[in-house]
This record gives structure tokens, sequence and C-alpha cells, in this order.
């Protein structure tokens, strides 16, 4: 017997039509002689509506509070699907994060899942039970909540389906697969038969959220058979595996992040050990770095700017604020009108004149770069946020049409 986990997002669960839509997917796979572990994320727009909520009470919640609010989201769709599987004559069970043994660090609002206990999942199979899991959330070692990040319900369903040795993982979403840029934004994007685990990484860590990157990182750990398919039709979605088959396309996808603010220290002294400084001290508060730029200033200073994500924006502030008169520093800008736009490509590496091409787009097209940054397999931009639409239009245009 298969067992396959089946993940279901905010928008596939969003209202009691789509819930027992959904609920025929899982009983459809369950009747074909599966075993079926169906994850769930909170409903429609339920968990924005939550942090709205918590903000009107108190702005300034603890984090452990927030992940004790989200978590409620999810647990509102598995009770749901369940209710409706069982108006559907189908054995099944709803299981909350502690229940099914996500074991997470204590990080609120961003855990990292140290394990899954699957004991409990495994009992509930073997009564035959389809098992409702909600996405997103897991206990930390004090036994308190904790949730693992927007969109984290697909790095659930991976860890389940790795900690279950599952035979395949299916992510259920409101597009048909995984396309070389956001079909929503880009009217040239193509559907994409298969991505590799590194390209897809990439992608969603560059902002294209049709999967949490943390889930194609686990995927990739321990070779889960990951694949992204749409609820509202059954057509043949994308595989995301090891390694593809060869392509014609040099580019696998152009990807845009807008929760990015581009930060500046100004008049820096110009002499060793000062962007040690600076990265070290955001580092130890884990502020994540992108863009680095450093460049000469005037009369022996130099400028370091970078980018953080924007949900991280005021506590870099905060850092370099307190520290601005031992760095020595000028003045501290931020700039939250960017956007940072970027193209991924596994082919790109052994191609010389992308980077090229990419700029000759962007500068038919108008658009001004402010940053720039390589690696092996991807070429970012920081560009003017109102620009963002129009830039991954052009590259799609020169890369993938
Ligand atoms: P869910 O609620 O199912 O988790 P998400 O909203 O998180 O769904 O992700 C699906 C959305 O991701 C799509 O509606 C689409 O607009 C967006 N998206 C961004 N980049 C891509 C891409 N390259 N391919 C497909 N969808 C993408
Ligand atoms: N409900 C959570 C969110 O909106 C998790 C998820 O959808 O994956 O971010
Ligand atoms: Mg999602």
């Amino acid at each position: 017997m298969r067992l396959i986990v089946q993940k279901f997002g905010g928008s596939s669960v969003a209202n009691s039509e789509r819930l027992l839509n959904v609920a025929r997917i899982i009983t459809d796979t369950y009747k074909t002689g599966n075993s079926v572990i169906a994850v769930v994320s909170a409903q429609g727009d339920t968990t924005d509506d939550l942090i709205e909520k918590a903000k009107e009470i108190n702005p300034h919640a603890s984090k452990r509070e927030m992940d004790a609010l989200l978590s409620t989201g999810e647990q509102i769709s598995a009770s749901l699907l369940a209710m409706a599987i069982e108006s559907m004559g189908f054995p099944v069970i709803s299981l909350n994060g502690r229940q099914c043994g996500f074991a997470t660090d204590s990080n609120h609002s961003n855990a990292r899942i140290k394990k899954v206990d699957t004991e409990r999942l495994e009992r509930e199979l073997d009564k035959k039970n389809i098992v409702i899991v909600t996405g997103f959330q897991g206990v930390n070692r004090f036994d308190d909540i904790t949730t693992l990040g927007r969109g984290g319900s697909d790095t659930s369903a991976v860890a389940i389906a790795a900690a279950m040795k599952a035979d395949l993982c299916q992510i259920f979403t409101d597009v048909d697969g995984v396309y070389t840029a956001d079909p929503r934004l880009v009217p040239s994007a193509q559907k994409l038969e298969e991505i590799s685990f590194d390209e897809m990484l990439e992608l969603a860590s560059c902002g294209a959220q049709v999967l949490h990157n943390r889930s194609v990182e686990m995927a990739k750990k321990y070779n889960v058979k990951l694949e992204v398919c749409s609820s509202l039709e059954r057509v043949p979605g994308t595989k995301v595996k090891e390694v593809t088959r060869m392509e014609k396309l040099l580019i696998k996808g152009v990807a845009k992040d807008d929760d990015v603010v581009r930060i500046a220290v100004i008049g820096l002294p110009d002499k060793p050990g000062i962007a040690f400084k600076i990265f070290s001290m955001l580092a130890s508060k884990k502020i994540n770095v992108d863009i680095i730029l450093q460049s000469i200033g005037r009369d022996g200073t130099k400028d370091i700017t970078f980018t953080v994500p924007i949900d991280s924006c005021d506590a870099a502030l905060e850092l370099l604020k307190a520290e601005q008169d031992v760095l020595r520093a000028h003045s501290i800008e931020v700039d939250t009108d960017v956007t940072k736009v970027s193209i991924v490509g596994a082919g790109m590496a052994s191609n010389p004149g992308v980077a090229a091409k990419m700029f000759e787009a962007l500068y038919e097209a108008n658009i001004n770069i402010q940053m720039i940054s390589t690696s092996e397999i991807k070429i970012s931009v920081l560009i003017c946020k109102d620009q963002g639409v129009k830039a991954m239009n052009a590259l799609s245009e020169t890369f993938i049409k």
C-alpha cells in the first residue's frame, strides 16, 4: 500500500465548497488503496485576519502569544475537513501539530522542525484512518506552540513525508504547477513539467511563494518525491526532483521579492574590520543579510549598503543606531521602495553572457539597477518597487519566450 501526503493551501480550503472538493480529492486517493495524510493551511486570508485582530489589541504582542493565536487558523481547517470526510462515510481523524509529534526549536514565528515523532500517525494509519494534520505548527521543548513562518504548511507536509517515508508528497494549490514566473503577474510564463530541487530552492528563496523554501530544502535532503498541482483542476502538475531532463531553457524562472529593504551605512572609516563588525552584529540577532555593496566615499570613508527582509528592518536599524557612534558612521539610511528581481537557472553557470543579456533587457525597459548579486545559478538585481512587474515581464520575454 502506498502512503501519500497531500497538502492543501489556504485558497484550496477557503470555504465549505472548497473543503468538500478537497475531501473528494482525499477520499478518491484513499479509495484507490492508498493511505493518506492530508496537511492543511488556514482558510483563505484567516492568518492575515488574525494578525490584524492581534494588532488591534496589542501591536507589540509577544511572539509566543502570536503563535498561539495563528495556530488556530489551521485547527479550524483541519477539523472542518475531517467533518466533511466523516459526512462522506470515511474513517478520519484530525490532529494538531502537537498531537502528531512536531517538535520544533523555540524560535517563535519562524521555528525549525527538529523531529516528527510518527508514533501517533502510524497508529492512526494502522487503524485505516485518513489523517488530517494542521500545517504550519509544532511545539517547543517547553510544550509551547510554535509556528514555522508564513507559508510554512508546505514544510509541515514535506517533514511528514520525510519522517513517514511516504511514496509521494503532493502540494495542492490554486495554480496547476510551478511556472517560469508567477503566472498572475507574467502572462508569458510557462508551466514546467519538472524542476530540480536546487532551482526550485533558489526560486522559492527569491520570492516565488508557490513553495516554502524550507520545504524544498527538506525535500532535497530526504529525497522526498514532490509534486505541485492544482486542487481545482485535475491536470498533471510539476515534479520537483534531484535531476531533471536537459531542457532548452537556460533560465528556469524569474521571481520577485517585495519584502526587502535597503539599508545604507554612510561615511564609515575606511579601515579593516568594519564590515566584520556590522555583519557579525546583525548575525548575532539572526538577521539575514542578502545583497551587499561596499563603495568608496569621500575623505577616507566608505559606505556599506545591504538588503534585509522587511520584517528584520526595525531590528537591524535599532542595532545599527545603537552602535552608530562606535562604528563612527556618519548616517544610516533606509529605502523601503525597492524590490528584488532574480533570474534562476542551473544552465547559466556554463553560459557566459547571461548577466549582460539580463542587464540589456532591463536597460531596454528603462529600468535602473541599484544593486546586483550573482551566484552559480542566479542573478538578482535590486530595483525600484513599482518597476518590479515590468522587469519580470521584460526578463520573461528575453529568456523564456
Ligand atoms: P497556497 O495558499 O496554496 O499555499 P500560495 O499563495 O502560497 O498558495 O502559492 C501559490 C501562488 O504562488 C500562486 O497563486 C501564484 O500567484 C504564486 N506564484 C509565485 N511564483 C510562482 C511560480 N513561479 N509558479 C507558480 N505560482 C507562483
Ligand atoms: N497559514 C499560514 C500562512 O498563511 C501557513 C500557510 O499557509 O502555509 O502563512
Ligand atoms: Mg503557500
